[in-house]
């Protein structure tokens, strides 16, 4: 399909029938007149009165348990940059729809006219008695981290940001299923991280945690190598400036293991891929368009392995296998938080499940014959209908155990079917 076409399917989509994605959907009978004295006055003020008395009962009398804010600014919407909040409105509906069909969770999408961070924590802080969980969407570094920071403090409902979080959490675990089939020790491997952003920052982060030595990575922003003699670094990449006295991507890609793009477009060369060490495992998962385009990655070497953000590929690094299940474990057990324990919770369910045989029907939605563990299969697809069943009782034992759940889960067997239904 041409450009051009692609650009009018896609507008089209969105214009009709009905412009938008999403729509609220009543789930109580309307129909008569005794309903509508139930659904509001003077019924609706039984419900009232008994949350007045106690909070938690807008969990048993409204919506809010399984209702998430998609929250945004606008200031760093996909690859666009800073378009806006009302620009963003289509990238926050789409969330909404995942969300639903992923995870039956609802949203309400929200989109803030400010980039002043205080502003915008308080104006999340003030609508959060609305929602069970926080979903931070597209807001630029390194505000995002300070806006997330807080809010995380002052609310006891869980939030995250999902564009740091979620990359973390299924590059996470696509990079210990890479390390595994490599054959190589994840404290041992040399990383290269191109980007300094929301997402690179969480990813190291993340492997950090799984193992990672941070004496073994470099990171790059658009200046180059974040050396830590540089002046003015943001806390962010002090943390990761490296005492080597390099400054290219081309030096920091000699004998290194991994790549981890989260950057731009087309900075790694052909060349840059021979100099790195056997079986490199290159995640180039700028969107659209990743740091190095597939064909060529895979034609210049035969031992790489190879992950994008894109679904056109094998080994699509895709958020959509993390948030609408974190948040469906995190909002079942009434966590009051999504925390680091609930987050390596999700890292090992994905991991682990991509290492099961694979239901038929997966393969038969991606028109393979057969999917397997192997350098073209490192992550579960996002049409796998075992990632609702594994990833969220997961997040909620992780939120159990680590203390945060209010409401635990009692019956194992019976939770996991009803998440099957
Ligand atoms: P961001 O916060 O704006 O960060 C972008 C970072 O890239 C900045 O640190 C920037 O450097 C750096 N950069 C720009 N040009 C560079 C270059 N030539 N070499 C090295 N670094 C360079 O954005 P983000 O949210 O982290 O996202 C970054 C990229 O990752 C985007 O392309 C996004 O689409 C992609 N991404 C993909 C996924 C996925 O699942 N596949 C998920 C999240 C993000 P400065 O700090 O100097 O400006
Ligand atoms: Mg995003």
């Amino acid at each position: 399909m041409s450009k051009q076409n692609k650009r009018s399917e896609a507008l089209i989509y969105h214009e009709k029938p009905t412009p938008g994605k999403i729509q609220v959907v009543p789930t109580k009978k309307y129909a008569s007149q005794r309903d509508l004295s139930l659904a509001y006055s003077p019924g609706v003020a039984e419900p009232c009165l008994e949350i007045e008395k106690d909070k938690n009962n807008a969990y048993k009398y409204t919506a809010k348990g399984n209702l998430v804010a998609v929250i945004s600014n606008g200031t760093a919407v996909l690859g666009l940059g800073n378009i806006g909040p009302e620009a963003s409105k289509p990238v926050m509906e789409g969330k909404g729809l995942l969300f639903k069909i992923f995870a039956d969770i609802d949203v309400f999408d929200i989109e803030v006219n400010t980039e002043n961070v205080d502003e915008f924590i308080e104006t999340v802080k003030n609508i959060a008695p609305t929602f069970g969980g926080i979903n931070l969407e597209d807001i630029k570094a390194p505000e995002a981290f300070e806006i997330e920071r807080r809010l995380k403090e002052e609310l006891d409902i869980p939030v995250m940001h999902d564009d740091q979080h979620g990359t973390a959490i299924i590059s996470a675990a696509a990079l210990i299923n890479a390390l595994e089939i490599a054959e190589k020790d994840i404290s041992k491997v040399k990383i290269v991280i191109s980007g300094a952003g929301a997402a690179a920052i969480s990813c190291s982060r993340l492997y950090q945690a799984c193992g990672a030595k941070r004496e073994n990575m470099v990171m790059l922003d658009s200046k180059g190598v974040i050396r830590n003699d540089r002046d003015n670094l943001t806390s962010q990449k002090a943390e990761f400036a490296t005492h080597r006295k390099i400054d290219t991507l081309t030096e920091a890609m000699v004998d290194a293991d991994v790549f981890i793009g989260l950057s731009m477009a087309d900075i790694v060369s052909p060349d840059m891929l021979l100099v790195m060490a056997e079986k490199p495992i290159v995640f180039a998962m700028a969107n659209p368009n990743p740091e190095i385009n597939y064909q060529l990655a895979i034609d210049t070497r035969d031992d790489i392995i190879m992950a994008t953000g894109r679904s056109d590929h094998p080994n699509q690094v895709n958020n959509v296998l993390g948030f609408p299940f974190i948040f469906r474990g995190a909002l079942d057990v009434r966590a009051n938080a999504i925390n680091e324990e609930m987050k390596m919770a999700a890292v090992k369910a994905l991991a682990k499940l991509a290492k099961e045989p694979v239901p038929e029907q997966v393969n038969v939605a991606y028109g393979k014959t057969r999917l397997t563990f192997g350098k073209d299969y490192i992550i579960p697809k996002p049409f796998d209908p075992r990632l609702i069943a594994e990833v969220p009782p997961a997040v909620a034992k992780a939120a159990m155990d680590s203390g945060v759940a209010k409401q635990p889960i009692l019956d194992w067997d019976k939770y996991k079917e009803t998440l099957r239904e």
